[in-house]
Parts: structure tokens; sequence; C-alpha cells
């Protein structure tokens, strides 16, 4: 073949998955790498998220006192997903997050704390670590920084992957990329995928996540299913397709989101009838389908004083305060006025559910009962979104991709949206921080595993 350009590792996708590669096959030295972007202006789900990453075994956590373990991690994941996600490579993962998080502080410079601000329900462990404005926009900058700095790698913004090229006996040789008019072959001895997952592709999501196929989407644009449709086309296999982490407190007049302290830290949501209609400490996962199911798809979050001061500092709620998505209101009158509520059915729901909190039972079933609500209220209309889709090109401990036989597609690998992840094929297997364990960790063992095999090869 005739090639443009010729490199070691072609990474496809910039974002959280991808720059990690980029940077650790490039800090690890000896390998030429190029990153392909489609376009670094549109934000990624990296910066959109939230910004913590779940990892055990830190010396954070050790220095509050906190006795975690990998294995404890992987069980916490499988518990969620059912055990439907791979042991294996769960716990893999999980047995490097702890470095991970090592590397981001003292080698990427990322300032890390642990989140100690709400309880993540289904962790045994406060094990997530974030930035301190807890978004994932600095986070991003940094890894896009350090990568266009470092001069082992090429990095091509505005120079969308177009497709694999493969030789006659499947092998992935290269990769064709760049803009209509001026697409190049670039050669390359290992491709990784990593161009995030398919929750902004209509037709993929019709296809295998028809329930929220209609749903809001608050995930990242960019994130339209080539990289997994190419790796099908390579013989590779998917997994997990009907996967994903639905979003509930999403504030649709206003494009932000509460930030999920909001509700666990004592807030409740009601439908337009003014009741309450699910406990409240089910997964934000769970949450996304639970509202997009009410009728208009909506609810009205509410929350008190108490619970708005422990996460009013975050990204999210600074967001939403500035874009005047958060009404405060002194008594339940107005925020029954504010959304259009029933006033008494309003008053009533609040006095049940203070009275559930007090007797420590709930009708609906909630167990995380904090504290009774009191004036005065914050409220957002709020609906069921999807955030991001978590199935994908099926992968071994490594990141390579695999075929329906098991043996892997020569070459190729694939990380963060684009690969299987380990949230099973609901969104209740969705735990928090499975979405950067396989963008973060994973791209973190790629980059290795791509460099040891580049060295063997040698
Ligand atoms: C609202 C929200 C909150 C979240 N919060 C958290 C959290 O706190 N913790 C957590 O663990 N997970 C969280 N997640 C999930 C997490 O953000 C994702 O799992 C992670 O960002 C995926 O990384 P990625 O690299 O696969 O995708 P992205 O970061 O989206 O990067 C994909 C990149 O590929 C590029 N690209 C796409 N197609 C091409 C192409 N053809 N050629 C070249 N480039 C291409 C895109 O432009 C983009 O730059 C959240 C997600 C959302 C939506």
């Amino acid at each position: 073949m005739d090639w443009d350009i010729s490199t070691d590792v072609v990474v496809v996708g910039a974002g959280g998955c991808g720059a990690v590669v980029a940077l650790t096959a490039a800090m690890l030295g000896g390998v030429d790498v190029v990153l392909l972007e489609k376009d670094a202006s549109v934000p990624t789900n990296t910066d959109m998220s939230t910004g913590v990453i779940a990892a055990a075994g830190t010396r954070l956590q050790r220095a509050a006192g906190i006795p975690d373990t990998p294995e404890v991690y992987a069980a916490d994941i499988l518990r969620k997903n059912g055990g439907t996600s791979d042991p294996a490579l769960t716990l893999a993962l999980c047995q490097r997050s702890a470095d991970v998080i090592h590397w981001f502080i003292d080698e990427l410079g990322i300032p890390l704390e642990l989140e100690t601000e709400i309880t993540r329900f289904d962790h045994t462990y406060l094990r997530m670590h974030g930035h301190p404005t807890r978004s994932g926009v600095p986070i991003m900058q940094a890894l896009r920084e350090r990568v266009g700095a470092l001069p082992g790698v090429r990095y091509l913004d505005r120079t969308p992957g177009r497709g694999l090229l493969s030789d006659a006996a499947g092998a992935v040789v290269g990769v064709l990329a760049g803009p209509d008019g001026a697409v190049r072959r670039i050669a390359a001895q290992r491709v990784v995928l990593a161009t995030g997952g398919f929750g902004a592709n209509c037709e993929l999501l019709a296809a295998h996540i028809p329930e929220m196929a209609q749903a809001p989407y608050f995930g990242a644009p960019s994130n339209t299913g080539e990289g997994i449709v190419w790796g099908l086309e390579a013989g590779a296999m998917l997994a997990h397709m009907a996967g994903y982490q639905g979003l509930g407190y999403v504030v649709p007049d206003h494009n932000t989101r509460l930030h999920p302290g909001a509700i666990t830290g004592g807030g409740i949501i009601v439908n337009l009838a003014a009741r309450r209609f699910e406990r409240e400490d089910l997964g934000y996962s769970e949450w996304g389908r639970v509202l997009h199911g009410q009728p208009g798809g909506v609810g009205v979050a509410i929350w008190d004083e108490e619970a708005h001061r422990a996460v009013a500092w975050t990204a999210q709620m600074v967001e939403s305060q500035q874009a005047g998505a958060l009404a405060r209101c002194e008594t339940v009158g107005e925020v029954a006025q504010r959304f259009g509520l029933d006033v008494a059915t309003l008053a009533e729901t609040l006095a049940a559910y203070n009275r559930a909190v007090a007797e420590g039972r709930d009708p609906l079933g909630r167990r995380k009962l904090p504290k009774q609500l009191i004036p005065p209220y914050y409220a957002a209309r709020v609906c069921g979104a999807l955030a991001h889709t978590q199935g994908g090109l099926r992968i071994d401990l490594h990141g390579r991709v695999l075929r329906p036989d098991g043996r892997p597609v020569p070459n190729l690998y694939a990380g963060g949206g684009t690969a299987a992840a380990i949230s099973g094929d609901t969104p209740e297997g969705y735990l928090s921080g499975n979405g950067f364990l396989t963008t973060f960790v994973l791209g973190r063992i790629i980059g290795e595993h791509v460099v040891a095999a580049l060295r063997r090869a040698m």
C-alpha cells in the first residue's frame, strides 16, 4: 500500500482515553504516536463529566484511614452489575486504579482529592477521587496540554479517523484519516480506537438501547460510535451494547444538571401530580430511565438548605445556579406555584416524607433517609436522560479487541466508550466510576501493552 504517514501507534480520538494512551506510550519512550482528533473545540464526555475517578488502595484513602482493596472494589462492581462483567477484567482494572490516581497527581500534575461530600451508596468505601472543582474540564485540559507538549506525539486536531485499513489476513495495518478532500493513509503497527461511545448516534441507539433512544442525551455530541462500527467491520465482537449510564437529574430548560448529592443528601423527586413515585436512593443511572418513563418525562427535585450547602460549590451546581436553573423557595406553596404543582398534594407529600424519615420506614422503600426536609427549599424541574453508553468492542485484559472466537484482531485495541465496559446490559449495572475505570485505567494499560508489544517486535 502507499502511505502518506508512517508511525508506530495511531490513537483515534483525543478524549480521556485516547490522551492517556498517547501520554503513557510517549512517556515510556521509544515509540512514535499519532493522535487523531475530530474536533477539539467540541466538549468530550470527559469534559462533561463530574471528573471523579474511583480507585481502591490509594494513598489518599490510606491517609483517611480507609482500608480499601481492589478485591473489595471489584466485588462492588460485580454486585452492582449482577455478575455480568468479566470478573478477570474487572479485577485487573481495579488493581491498577490506585496507580493511575498517583500517576495523575505525581507525574501529570493533576490535583486530585478524595471526595467526601457525598456517600456513593453502592461503594463499600469512599473511593472517588476528583478534581477540586468536581469537573472533568480541567482534567481533560491538563491531559491535552501535556500531550501537545510531548515530542513523541503528533497530535492532529480536525483530523477525523475515517476507517481502518487491514491486510489480506485481517490484521489492522493503519487508518484513513483527515477532513473531506484531504483524507490520508496512515500506516501504523498498532491502532487504538478511543472515539468514545455511541450516545450521539440515533441509529445505534434505536438498535441497542431503544428505551432511551427518544430520551434527552446529556453526553458529548462527538460520541457517534464510528470506532465501534469499524471494529465490527474488522471482525470484532460486540458486548453489552444495551448497557448505559442514565442521569436522573438533568435540568432540561437550562441544559444543566444537579449534583447527585442534592438528592442523595436528603432531596426528593415528585412527579407532575406532586407525588413521590420511586425511592430516591436508587442509583442516579437507574433514575434516568425511571424519570424518562414518567408522564411528560419530567419531575421536580426538591432539597433543602443543608443538602444544598454540601454540594453548592461543585461545578454542576455553580453552573446550574448561574443559569438560573435552581429555585430557592421559602415555603411549600412557593415551590408548588413555581412548578405548577397542586399545593395541598405537595404539602402532604412533604409531610409524609418527613414522617417516613422520623419513623425510619419509607413506603417507597427508600433506605437512606438522611434527614427531614425543612424550609427554605431548593427545587428544579428535572428530566431523565442518557449520559453515555457502556457497550462496545469486546476486549481482553490488555485492551486488545477480540473476535467472536476469542482471538484478538491483530494490532487493534479499544478503550473508553469504544470498548465493552463493565456495567453489564442495564443502567442498573453502572456503578459510579465505571466510566473512568475503562477510560483512564484501561487507557494506561493499553499504552503500556502497546509499548511492550512493539519493543518485543523490534
Ligand atoms: C454527564 C456525565 C458525567 C460523567 N461523570 C463521570 C464521573 O464523574 N466519573 C466517571 O468515571 N465517569 C463519568 N462519566 C463517564 C465518562 O465521562 C466517560 O466514561 C469517559 O469520558 C469516556 O472517555 P472516552 O475517551 O471514551 O470519550 P470522550 O472523552 O468523549 O473522548 C472521545 C474523543 O474521540 C473523538 N472522536 C470521536 N470520533 C472520532 C473520529 N472519528 N476521529 C477522531 N476523533 C474522534 C471525540 O471528538 C472525543 O474527543 C460521565 C459522563 C457524563 C456524560
